[in-house]
Parts: structure tokens; sequence; C-alpha cells
């Protein structure tokens, strides 16, 4: 199962970390990954990743830096620019971020000043560590307040969001968040943000694939700022960008460079402009658009066997599934699926009971099952699996967590994921 002519240079040279390399690689082909914000990039991305683009320091943008011999990255750079801006209708695109948490403490860098107040979803809710929660350095500098979603409809409550708005005066507000399985409503985010004068940030990183595709509405015009990183539904490499209105170009450039970073990563910014190229396809929009059909097939198939859905249900790539009354703590569930074959994470649903190290959900999600070319048809076999995995660990039944796992890594060959060693293309 094994590539060794797929890097034999690392091969001959670290055979142990090559075989490390091809470990994962053969857990990845082999198991049904439902992590959210994971995907296969394609071999081409790969590819872009691996090349000697990374050999060059460019510190500066396209035609201002401050390293000469730039002749063929200011054109990589550009390339991924305005790919973005196509793709996404916006009018400025910065490529640089190294990756979505530093390209969101750009954002802060460019419209806040420490201990401002910051308004975002609570982590606990379904937001990210990088919208003003405590442990995180936006928290520690920035006096961060948190909406949530309602406890008997797990949405968003927007009276809620417009009375805390303002009565804090943020002076940026976050939407958007890591574990929200419903649409994000940016038209009634920019409203309160224009209310109270704030900067309105849009953070797709979870559903940028979604946006590119057409598969969720886009927070163009609604968001002054959008922040995504591009590894998730957008299948691209690990990274971020920046995106914006003109007038919003200069203060969120000079943040990234040279308010935060250094040298951006010229492979990253190459694979970047290749995933947008291919977001850009009109086979992404049939991805994008599949990737949400199999959300929402799964989501039935699961209720359908007594499973807690957060919000009852999904609207795009993601489920947060509450285990509650399977009486199956969450991260014992998840470390069973494992086991199985089948890689998900525990997380904490809105008003968990439990700790967030221990919590009572799991949040999983259709990007890379989609990208193995896997569909609707093969939703109630997933279910199964996931409901056969969850009381096998209420049981402790480690051999019916054995028979899954052959099952599912079987179906799992016959359908090869990008990039990897069966990948035909
Ligand atoms: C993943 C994510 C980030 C952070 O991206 P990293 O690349 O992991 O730093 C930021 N915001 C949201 C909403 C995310 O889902």
């Amino acid at each position: 199962m094994s590539r060794p002519l797929s890097h034999p240079a690392l091969a001959a040279a670290d055979p142990e970390l090559a075989a490390l390399v091809d470990a994962e690689e053969r857990l990845q082909t082999e198991t049904l990954r439902l992590i959210p914000s994971e995907n296969y990039v394609s071999t081409a991305v790969l590819e872009a990743t691996g090349t000697v683009l990374q050999n060059k320091y460019s510190e500066g943008y396209a035609g201002r830096r401050y390293y000469e011999g730039q002749q063929n990255i200011d054109r990589v750079e550009r390339l991924a620019a305005d790919r973005a801006k196509a793709v996404f209708g916006v009018e400025h695109a910065n490529v640089q971020p190294y990756s979505g948490s530093p390209a969101n403490l750009a954002v802060y860098l460019a419209f806040a000043e420490p201990g401002d107040t910051v308004m975002g979803m609570a982590l606990p809710m379904g937001g990210h560590l990088t919208h003003g929660w405590g442990v995180s350095a936006t928290g520690k500098w920035f006096r961060g307040v948190q909406y949530g979603v309602r406890a008997d409809t797990a949405r968003i409550d927007f009276d809620e969001v417009r009375d805390l708005a303002l009565k804090e005066r943020p002076k940026l507000i976050f939407c958007g968040g890591t574990a929200v399985p419903r649409t994000i409503d940016f038209a009634a985010f920019a409203e309160i943000a224009r209310e109270v004068d704030a900067v309105l940030v849009a953070d797709i990183a979870h559903i940028a694939g979604l946006v590119a595709g057409g598969a969720h509405p886009s927070p163009v015009p609604h968001a002054d700022v959008i922040s995504t990183t591009t590894h998730k539904t957008l299948r691209g490499p690990r990274g971020a960008m920046l995106m914006s209105r003109e007038q919003y170009a200069k203060p969120l450039d000079k943040a990234v460079f040279p308010g935060l970073q250094g040298g951006p990563h010229n492979h990253t910014t190459a694979a970047v402009a290749v995933a947008l190229h291919e977001a850009a396809q009109p086979s992404f929009r049939d991805y994008a658009h599949a990737v949400v059909a199999n959300a929402k097939a799964l989501a039935e198939q699961l209720l359908a066997r007594g499973f807690d859905l957060v919000s009852g249900g999904t609207d795009n790539h993601l489920i947060l599934m509450d285990l509650t009354p399977k009486e199956v703590p969450g991260k014992i569930a998840a470390k069973a699926l494992d086991r199985a074959g089948i890689v998900v994470n525990y997380n904490t649903v809105p008003f968990d009971t439990r700790k967030p190290f221990d919590p009572s959900g799991i949040r999983i999600g259709t990007p890379s099952l989609t990208s193995r070319g896997l569909g609707t048809e093969h939703m109630p076999q997933v279910a199964d699996w996931i409901t056969r995995g969850v009381e096998a660990a209420g049981a402790g039944d480690e051999d019916a967590l054995g028979t899954v796992r052959a099952e599912v890594a079987e179906l799992m060959a016959a359908h090869p994921a990008p990039g990897l060693v069966a990948d035909p293309s």
C-alpha cells in the first residue's frame, strides 16, 4: 500500500520520517474522515506545496518587495489574489496570512487597539478561539464580549446580538464559527454592525468552499472584512486569506506585513492559486452542493436512528451531535469511532453540562467523504457505522469496532481519495 517511489529522496535520506508519512497516507486512505475542517487536496495542490517556491524570501507585496529576484514570485502572488477576487467577487484579497488564526489577529491589528471591546460567538456555542475568547491572545489583549445561541432552537438570537452590541459598542464584530451547523445570516449581522459603527468580520474558514461553490450565501457585500482559511471546504493548502472592499485594503495589508508576519510562504501561495483555479470550475459547484446534500442526508439518517442533533439538523457541511441521550460521553465515542476507522472530534454542545475536555458531543462533516466521491446513497451506511460505533463505545465492545473498521476500509478502497496513493488522476 505504501508508495515508495513518491518520495525516493526522502525515503533514502530519512527513512524514519518517510515511514511516518507513508503511515499517515495509509491512515487517510483507509479511514472515513468526518472531521468537518479537514479535506483531501488534489494531487495538483499537493505538488504545488512541494515546489522550489519555498526557497524564496519575498517580504512585501508584488511590485514592492524588500528582496530582489521576484520575477516569478510576484506573478504567483498576483495570480492567487486575482483568482481569489474572481471566485469570491471581492475588490481586494491578501493571500499572505500563514493560517486562519494569524489572519484574524491581523484584523485586530488593522482596526482595534489593545483593550478595545470586540464581539464574537462564544467558543462553547460554536465560535472560534480567535473571536475574543479568553484563553486566546484575542481575549487577553482585547475585551471580548460573546453572544451565543438560543437554548430552545440552538440558533443565533439577533435580538440578543443587537442588545449586546448596543450595550458594549464593540469595534469589531465577528460572525461565523467552527461548530455552526446553520446558515450565517450576514445581512442581519451587517445591520447590527452598521448601527453601532463596528467593523463586521465574516470568518468563513469552515464554509469558504460552500460560498465559492454557491452552496452557502456569500458575505459579499454585507461584511467589511472576510477572513478565511484555505484548507477546509475550499480544498486548498493550509493557509488563509483576508478579503475586503478597496477601502480596507491598506490597513489589512499593513497589518499582515509588516504588522504581524515576515516573508510569505510562496509555495503555499502557489497552492492556494491552484485551489482557487479548481474552485472556479463548474465541477466545484457540484462538489459544494454535494457536500451539503450529503450532510443533510446523513443528518436525516442519524435522526432516524434516534440521535439528537444540535439545532435539529444542518444547512451546511457540519453536524453537531449531542450524545447525552445515548449516555456515551463525546470523548469516549470519538475514541471508539477512531478505533472503528471513523475519524471525528469530540466537541462541546451549546449549554453543555460537561467539561470542555470531556464534553457531550461529537462534531462531524462531509467535505472529505464527498471529495472521495461518496454520495447521498452512501449516507445510510455511514449513519449505520456511526450508530454501531457509538453503541459499541457504550458497551465496550471492541470486536464490534473491529468489524466496522473492516467494512469502512472496504468502502474506502473502492473510493480512492484525491492526492493519495490509489488516486488514479
Ligand atoms: C479553523 C478556523 C480558524 C483558524 O484557522 P487555523 O488555520 O487553524 O489557525 C479561524 N476561524 C474559524 C471560524 C475556523 O473554523
